[in-house]
């Protein structure tokens, strides 16, 4: 009933981790007009398509809307009371049995802050395990793990403003005209207002992006870090390094140099590296170490790798080595993925994070969080991160998964591996808006949430700004929020500590815990000490503001557009660190029988695994149905021709889409959307494919490298 909406309502994309402000009116006809919200900053009145037909995608069609439980392999509906008993008694009794790390969350960048809060302490503080992860493994953790060796503390240096400000933009494994399309607008009117700035994308794809490029460099899948390690040596000897923060704020260079200079000292050898025209790879080097302004942004091209959090790190590298960072205009910068990835990282959403930034290694500041919880038990030691994680669902260490928010069956790695472990597990519990997804086949609880427009709470977004999501929409059928859900799990449970009346509630704990014993030598750059103690109303009425937040001498919130622009970064000494890197390739090439490279992606129109935005034909127009996208040589040396059905096949599982040409990509690789689902012989689940191989430090799955064959269907 869009009729019960009251006027106009300032809310924030659920899609993108730009994190646009949107405008959601009801009209008297009882549809529902959105509108960029021009006083949002991330986006000052812009909506890409996806955003823009929001209000298409909120009829209840298909939706989940009565808890369900499943008897004799048949799901039947539930009310909340049967369905949590359920739960709580199945999380009980494995715990009972075979312990705490018996039991799991795995949860989601949809999520809000406030939901992701909740479950992380629940696990963590009260269950006594630290598996709980989230999809954002698959997304930004090897961006995490980099940020934490670099800084101290996973940080964003910079703003979107930066891209603006800078005299020239790098954006490297970022198709960002279609994934963070309203910040590509804001770099397209930059370049209008100042066309000597300059653009270089780096992708093996020629991509939409790339129209908007001075230089693009089409390297080698996986040759990232030969090329910034070169870029390192370059800067070096071009006497480009600013010798005076690197000696007071900087430690590790000469490891770092050394390290470039074994494996990337040379021009040549790293043009043949990456396989780039060595006079392009010149030229590029050239303007980077000519140009003080420069900011490098950096997506899931740079993550999903096996060697993620290095290629992270050799960017960060050449930033520090020339002191831009946490000044206008200058920086590296992560582009996150999903609307909360942040927020999730803040609460300590992933296996491997505590709460507010603070370590799970550390005993001092576990033992801070565990009495700033009250909690009876605190996790000591690092979860599961995810593909670890359905690997012990599968081998029945794991024996009861909670899974909110996301899709695994679709979106992991080795994805018939995901459904294999679900089919196994004695207890699988998944909260959705939607009845029918391929994750929900294997469940034996669903419990229905809410959407976008029914729940209330906070997001962060790519360059730390905390928005409201508000609700305008009443709750459809039984659906609850996920806070809701897991406090009456947790009650059931025997817990106390979850006895919240409202996401405001749960905002200020979280707020408070930021600031909680941290000072001294260890204090944290997260905090939210400026939003602790707010009304309800304040809360209510929360503008956009960037973390760091604190009071200002009016009494009012004070965000941080930049940090480190003092010198000061978040590790015990002080000072940010150059970290060694020795590039290596993905972990599994292409061989005889697996002779291309798949790289996996998402498409323009389109979100996650379009359980949203597959609801609307105005979106489904742009790209309708899945496809496999490669060269045309290549299509005529395997046998498949252009519109006819492919099959594609790794060590892993196959999937079968139509042979496409014309996405700009280079002989030897195939490129797939990961929008599509599918149980079906014929199914275009591309998750199906993808190798399972992970970054060693960071648990993030390479999703940009597996080897397949392609053949006729
Ligand atoms: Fe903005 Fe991203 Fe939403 Fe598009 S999808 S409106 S760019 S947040």
């Amino acid at each position: 009933k869009l009729s019960t909406i009251p006027l106009a309502v300032r809310t924030t994309c659920p899609y993108c981790g730009v994190g646009c402000g949107v405008t959601a009116m009801a009209q008297p006809d009882g549809s529902l007009a959105i509108a960029g919200d021009t006083e949002h900053e991330a986006n000052r009145g812009r909506l890409c398509v996806k955003g823009a037909a929001l209000g298409e995608t909120l009829g209840l069609d298909g939706r989940l809307l009565q808890p369900a439980l499943r008897e004799r392999g048949q799901l039947r509906d539930a009310s909340w009371d049967e369905a949590l008993d359920r739960v709580a008694a199945g999380f009980a009794r494995a715990i009972a049995q075979h312990g705490p790390d018996s039991v799991a969350l795995y949860v989601s960048g949809q999520m809000l802050t406030e939901d992701y809060y909740v479950a992380n302490k629940l696990m963590k503080g009260y269950i006594g395990s630290a598996n709980i992860d989230t999809n954002s493994r698959l997304c930004m953790s090897s961006s995490v793990a980099g940020h934490k060796r670099a800084f101290g503390e996973d940080i964003v240096p910079g703003c979107y403003e930066d891209f603006e400000l800078a005299d020239m933009v790098v954006l490297t494994g970022s198709n960002t005209a279609w994934c963070h399309p309203t910040l590509f607008q804001r770099l397209v009117r930059a370049r209008e207002l100042r066309p000597q700035m300059k653009i270089v994308v780096i992708d093996p794809r020629r991509t939409a992006t790339v129209e908007l490029a001075d230089m693009h460099l089409p390297i080698k899948p996986g040759s990232d870090a030969w090329l910034f390690n070169g870029l390192l040596c370059h800067l070096a000897r071009q006497g480009r390094a600013d010798r005076d923060f690197i000696a007071a704020h900087t430690e590790g260079l000469d490891e770092a140099l050394a390290a470039a200079h074994d494996t990337c000292g040379d021009l040549q050898a790293v043009a043949r590296a990456c396989r780039v025209d060595p006079a392009l790879l010149l030229a590029f080097y050239d303007a980077f170490a000519a140009t003080t302004k420069v900011v490098t942004a950096y997506s899931q091209g740079i993550n999903q790798s096996s060697s993620g959090t290095d290629k992270v790190n050799s960017i960060i590298n050449c930033h520090l080595l020339t002191g831009r960072i946490g000044k206008p205009g200058m920086g590296p910068f992560s582009l996150t993925g999903q609307p909360n990835a942040m927020g999730g990282r803040e609460v300590g959403g992933l296996a491997n994070m505590l709460a507010a930034h603070m370590e799970l290694e550390d005993p001092a500041q576990r033992a801070a969080v565990q009495t700033f919880w009250n909690a009876p038990r605190i996790a000591q030691r690092p979860g599961l991160k995810a593909v670890d994680l359905f690997r012990a669902v599968e081998e029945g260490r794991i024996k009861a998964l909670w899974i909110i928010a996301t899709n695994p069956v679709v979106s992991l790695p080795d994805a018939d591996q995901a459904r294999r472990a679900l089919a196994k597990c004695d207890l699988v519990v998944v909260s959705d808006i939607v009845a029918g997804t391929d994750t929900n086949a294997y469940a034996d609880v669903l419990l229905p949430a809410l959407g976008w427009g029914e729940k209330d709470g906070t997001v962060t977004n790519s360059e730390r700004r905390i928005s409201r999501q508000r609700s305008f929409l009443p709750a459809p059928g039984a659906a609850r929020a996920d806070w809701q859900v897991l406090c009456d799990v947790a009650r059931r449970m025997g817990f106390g500590g979850f006895d919240y009346q409202s996401v405001h509630e749960i905002f200020d704990e979280h707020a408070r815990l930021s600031a909680w014993r941290n000072e001294g030598a260890t204090a944290r750059m997260f905090r939210l000490d400026g939003l602790a103690g707010m009304s309800r109303r304040d809360y209510d009425e929360l503008e956009p503001i960037q973390w760091p937040v604190t009071r200002g001498k009016d009494g009012k919130p004070r965000g941080a557009a930049r940090l480190f622009g003092d010198g000061r970064f978040a590790r015990p000494s002080g000072r940010a660190r150059l970290v060694p890197v020795l590039p290596r390739g993905p972990a599994n090439l292409p061989g005889d029988d697996y002779p291309l490279a798949l790289n996996t992606g998402r498409v323009r129109d389109q979100w996650h695994t379009m359980t949203r935005t597959g609801k609307s034909p105005r979106l489904a127009g742009h790209v309708p149905e899945p496809f496999i996208d490669m060269h045309p040589q290549d299509a005529l040396l395997y046998g498949v021709r252009e519109g006819e059905l492919a099959r594609v096949t790794s060590c892993w599982g196959a999937m079968v889409a139509r042979v496409a040409h014309g996405g700009g990509i280079a002989r030897g690789s195939l490129f797939v959307p990961i929008h599509w689902s599918g149980q079906t012989a014929a199914h275009a689940r591309v998750g199906a494919v993808v190798n399972p191989a992970v970054d060693p430090l960071s648990g993030e799955p390479e999703f940009k490298h597996t080897p397949v064959r392609v053949e006729p269907f």
